[in-house]
């Protein structure tokens, strides 16, 4: 099994250095957890993920979720108490607001320790992960009395929480969606119907668990505009506030399923169930969307922590692995071969994945900080800022991140050669579990249309055009430093070749959709290869003001990952743009009945 170690000194770097975390300490929150504390949580999550956490992430894949009889479900050996020690360490509640019991701490401190114990063991963390989305949205759209109901014992993980949104029928298209919501005359609902691969709908690690599930009030409109959010307990609670009585919603299977086998997927079935409205009828999609963005941003860090534990096995395999000579000569004359990471194939692998992996930290840290700024700050004019780049951002992390998660899983998988595709040497589960990270909270698809189709052409084109103004001015400020002209001219490149595509869209898709759809994944990556080398820019640029001193090599590498990933990955733009420019015509030329 590769052995996974958490970056802290990365992580402090972007925190620190690159985002000037220390500059926001004005903000509700960070002053509660400044650079020495935020330095001591990130030491003590690494700590709870190689000791605890990660421990039990072979054991999960091999063993499983088990559906019992009576419709229990049983998570694998350990999951129970490796939870416990989760939730008794107070990491369910970090970021929670202090009101509902919570350490108020910031968003981006508890991503960037997320990081960690998702690649610790990704099926176990979705386990609170999609808890932390659920609080979230009873925070923003729940009434007082559901607040005061729910989220205390959410916030302690004693409760867990459930998104409900896909039907058998009825996946992206939420619209088509059937479970029916019948007033019962006395606030509540009675919800009936069938969910399906519903993550962490049935386990044994909570006394209850909190579903929010999507359905339609009797005689709502059809399509999205009737669609209600409803909060549906396992247990209903008794006068005292605790689980008392069954309610009517049980798990009827659970899914058999390529990778996060610790993490059950369950069919939901809704017979009656008491539920109550969460926000207002008929707007469920935008109650929801609280929890998806936050959900959204959670799985481009899955994809970004399953990358790092992959290179993390990948980096020590390649150091004993002894096959072969080095093409310049035996390096370790006393061994019968040299180690394979002296061969330029096998770093190719490696510094890849490392240069897209470091960026990726930044580019989901300066994200989640964004949020923060969003949520927290007293100055309208910043809030706004902030938002118009999260919102930019979120479908970027989510695509980007978990389609180079997977890329990342299988090339780290390729360097172990055959031994890769075994089972026990850990890499094969990797990519299994990253897989579904492109799948689910929207498929990347999906993700790349929201881009193209909703965030560029929000507020008249308001985020991009600042995102492309600050990348721009970075590359002006930087340009004459001669230090920075490789990264910056190649960043200029990149951010061009954007801007191009950009206005290749304005001025081919509105007439023509196809050509948006057409374009959209292209477009996608392009945007995160612009914004991976804009975090590159910034790392580079704080690594170059360091004073030499005994962390010198530290920064060094920062450099010459840097400049790898400006040389051999960001030049795609190139041929993403021209994938772009080439519209749609020939994509949607066969009928369909040629396929
Ligand atoms: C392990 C697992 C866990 C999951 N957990 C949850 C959960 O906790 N809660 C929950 O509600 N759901 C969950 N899901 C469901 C998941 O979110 C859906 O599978 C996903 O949203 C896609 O829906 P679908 O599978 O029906 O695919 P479809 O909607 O049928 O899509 C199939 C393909 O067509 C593409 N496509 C569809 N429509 C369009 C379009 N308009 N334009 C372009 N392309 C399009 C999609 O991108 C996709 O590639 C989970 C799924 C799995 C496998």
């Amino acid at each position: 099994m590769p052995t996974y170690k958490a970056p802290v000194r990365d992580t402090l770097f972007v925190m620190n250095d690159v985002l000037g975390y220390e500059r926001h300490s004005n903000l509700p929150g960070f002053g509660d957890a400044p650079p020495d504390v935020l330095e001591a949580i990130l030491s003590e999550g690494a700590r709870l993920t190689e000791n605890v956490i990660q421990p039990t992430n072979r054991t999960g894949d091999i063993e499983g979720c088990v559906r019992q009889e009576d419709g229990s479900v049983t998570t694998p050996k350990g999951f129970r108490e490796a939870f416990q020690e989760y939730r008794q360490g107070g990491w369910t509640g970090l970021a929670v607001p202090a009101e509902f019991g919570g350490q108020g701490l910031p968003y981006v401190v508890h991503t960037a320790v997320s990081e960690y114990m998702i690649a610790g063991n990704m099926s176990l963390m979705m386990y609170p992960g999609l808890t932390q989305g659920a609080i979230a949205a009873i925070v923003a759209h729940g009434s007082d009395e559901q607040k005061a109901t729910w989220l205390p014992k959410m916030t302690n993980g004693s409760w867990t929480g459930t998104m409900n949104l896909t039907e058998p029928h009825c996946g992206t298209d939420l619209g088509l969606l059937r479970t029916k919501a019948v007033p019962a005359g006395d606030g509540t609902y009675r919800i009936s119907g069938q969910k399906i691969f519903i993550s962490a709908g049935e386990h044994d690690m909570a006394d209850n668990i909190v579903h929010l599930v999507l359905a339609r009030i009797e005689g709502a409109p059809e399509g999205t505009k009737g669609i209600s959010l409803f909060v549906v307990p396992k247990f209903l609670l008794d006068a005292s506030g605790n689980p008392g009585t069954r309610n009517g919603v049980a798990c009827g299977s659970i899914e058999k399923k390529m990778g996060i086998h610790g993490n059950a997927t369950c069919v939901m079935n809704y017979d009656g169930a008491v539920g109550t409205l969460l926000g207002e009828a008929n707007g469920g999609l935008k109650a929801m969307f609280t929890m998806m963005n936050e959900a959204r941003l959670g799985v481009g860090l899955q994809g970004l922590a399953i990358g790092e534990a992959a290179y993390q096995g990948a980096a020590d395999y390649a150091r004993e692995r002894l096959q072969g000579r080095a093409l310049s000569g035996p390096q370790e004359k006393d061994k019968p071969a040299d180690p394979i990471i002296v061969h330029p194939d096998v770093r190719r692998i490696l510094m890849t994945i490392r240069s897209v992996n470091e960026a990726g930290r930044a580019l989901v840290l300066w994200t989640a900080l964004q949020s923060d700024i969003a949520h927290r700050s007293a100055d309208a004019k910043a809030r706004e800022a902030a938002d118009d780049l999260l919102g930019l951002m979120t479908p970027i992390v989510k695509g980007v991140l978990t389609d180079k998660g997977f890329e990342h899983a299988v090339m780290a998988q390729q360097v172990f050669g055959g031994h890769g595709y075994i089972e026990e040497n850990g890499m094969s589960q990797l990519v299994r579990d990253a897989r579904i990270a492109m799948i689910y909270e929207g498929a990347n698809g999906i993700q790349a249309l929201d881009l193209v189709g909703r965030k560029l052409p929000m507020h008249g084109g308001r985020a991009v055009q600042s995102f492309f103004k600050e990348v721009g001015e970075f590359c002006e400020e930087n340009r004459a430093d001669e230090k920075m002209a490789p990264f910056t001219k190649s960043l200029k490149k990149g951010l061009n070749d954007l801007q191009a595509a950009t206005m290749w869209l304005m001025q081919n898709a509105m007439a023509k959709p196809d050509n948006a759809g057409a374009a959209s994944t292209d477009y996608m990556h392009l945007f995160g290869l612009v914004a991976l080398g804009y975090m590159w820019g910034r790392m580079v640029k704080t690594a170059h003001e360091k004073p030499g001193s005994e962390a010198e090599a530290f920064y060094e590498n920062k450099l010459v990952t840097g400049r790898y990933f400006m040389e051999r990955v960001m030049p795609e733009t190139t041929t993403r743009l021209a994938r772009i420019s080439a519209g749609a015509d020939t994509m949607m030329a066969l009928p369909a009945d040629a396929f």
